[in-house]
């Protein structure tokens, strides 16, 4: 395969690649017109990028997979709060079997292909003594894999000490084939059962050779300071890069003493940051009057401290979410927006916080990227750079993985017009 006339991430020229064996063999330079025209001999197998951008493709890094288009069964959420999401989930779960989790994951899973997402991390709510959820999606990994890597979360939604027989159900998780450890600090009974919970998180982990993530402080609370502990646990048992902390949107509500200490410790611990800023500008700020605080974590400043933070959709159309369509563009747009980084360098850089950030959070590093030697997996998005990419919000004309095309798409075009001229 060949790809012609394609704009790259930081780079001036256009470039032609070339794919062997589902790798990159070759990427280079050259004039910058589109003159490129494929050799008639290899012009069915290749790709005419048009000047619009080639990436790595999105990366997912926080979704829940068990329960995305549930909204309205059997209930709508009315309120639009977490709280009444949770009631309308107690409504739902009864009705979870694996047929029901299975069509939705796929369902989902194409969604997300189709807009360009190729690596995705769902947690799977281990609060249910079967096991269903965790147990039906683990099945599917396989066959998922020609479109995506799949992470599992075991994500204990009730707590793990607060929950009958929670380490236990966390444990068969593993057995069951999750991939990292979860944990929901800031919603035990106690401090205490928070504290135990992400000392033992980690050590589970450690002990299985797994990953993290953590749901952490996803509360406007400014007294929960789960972080703290979760990033000193990772940095004394040597896991940083191995651990990720999603939400921290208590940070929103820190005082900046603390927070000014607290980046301290977090650089030096490494760990990964997620933020979800729909659905957090969403569900904090709830029990407020005026002003509103934002209720997002502080992700323009961990950035500017070097740290790693990346940006999630969490829902598709649940209890908690009524909205979502698979499109990070959107999530990466209003996170923009929400989070001050609307100066030229944020945005010239923006895509990293929904590709590579994303890869390094997965710890699929290795494997990721467009660079000879590497996975030919890639997409091209209407633009030429990452400002215009997020200025269009345009459409993923192609995803290419390993080689094969995934997804090829025509963009809408107008068939009439005003003439304004
Ligand atoms: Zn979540």
């Amino acid at each position: 395969m060949n790809i012609i006339n394609a704009r790259l991430r930081g780079q001036p020229s256009l470039y032609s690649l070339t794919v062997e064996q589902g790798c990159f063999s070759a990427i280079e330079p050259q004039s910058d017109t589109l003159t490129a025209t494929p050799e008639s001999d290899t012009i069915s197998n290749t790709i005419d990028a048009q000047g619009n951008l080639l990436s790595a493709p999105f990366v997912e890094p926080h979704i829940h997979l068990d329960a995305v288009l549930t909204a309205g069964q059997p209930n709508w959420n009315q309120s639009g709060t977490l709280f009444e999401g949770i009631e309308r989930w107690a409504e739902r779960k009864p009705m979870l079997t694996a047929e029901d989790i299975e069509q939705r994951v796929l369902k989902t899973v194409q969604l997300l292909v189709e807009n360009g997402v190729q690596y995705i991390r769902t947690h799977v709510d281990v609060t249910d003594p079967s096991l269903t959820a965790l147990k039906t999606i683990a099945g599917l990994k396989e066959k998922l894999s020609k479109a995506v890597e799949l992470q599992i979360v075991a994500f204990p939604q009730e707590g793990i000490c607060s929950f009958p027989n929670g380490k236990q159900l966390m444990e068969q998780a593993v057995e069951h084939g999750a991939d990292v450890i979860g944990g929901i600090p800031h919603f035990e009974y106690t401090r205490e059962y928070g504290v135990e919970s992400m000392h033992w998180v980690v050590a589970l982990a450690k002990k299985h050779g797994l990953l993290v993530d953590v749901h952490c402080d996803e509360i406007d609370d400014e007294a929960s300071r789960f972080l703290e502990v979760l990033a000193t646990a990772a940095l004394e048992q040597d896991m940083g890069e191995r651990v990720t902390a999603s939400h921290t949107t208590a940070m929103h509500s820190y005082n900046n003493a603390y927070c000014s200490k607290l980046f301290r410790l977090l650089k030096k611990s490494k760990i990964n940051f997620v933020s979800c800023p729909t659905e957090s500008i969403h569900l904090q700020g709830r029990f407020d009057t005026f002003p509103k605080r934002r209720g997002i974590t502080r992700v323009k400043e961990l950035r500017e401290a070097g740290m790693n933070v990346c940006l999630a959709q969490d829902s598709i159309q649940d209890p908690w979410y009524t909205l979502g369509n698979g499109k990070l563009l959107r999530v990466l747009d209003a996170g923009l927006h929400i989070c001050h980084m609307m100066g030229y360098r944020d945005l010239s850089t923006a895509l990293d916080l929904i590709t590579q950030n994303g890869a390094k959070t997965l710890q699929v590093e290795e494997q990721y990227g467009i660079e000879v030697g590497k996975p030919a997996n890639f997409i091209i998005l209407q633009g030429s750079d990452d400002l215009s990419v997020i200025q269009q919000q345009g459409e993923v004309l192609y995803s290419v993985r390993k080689g094969e095309v995934l997804v090829q798409r025509e963009p809408a075009y107008l068939v009439k017009t005003a003439t304004l001229s």
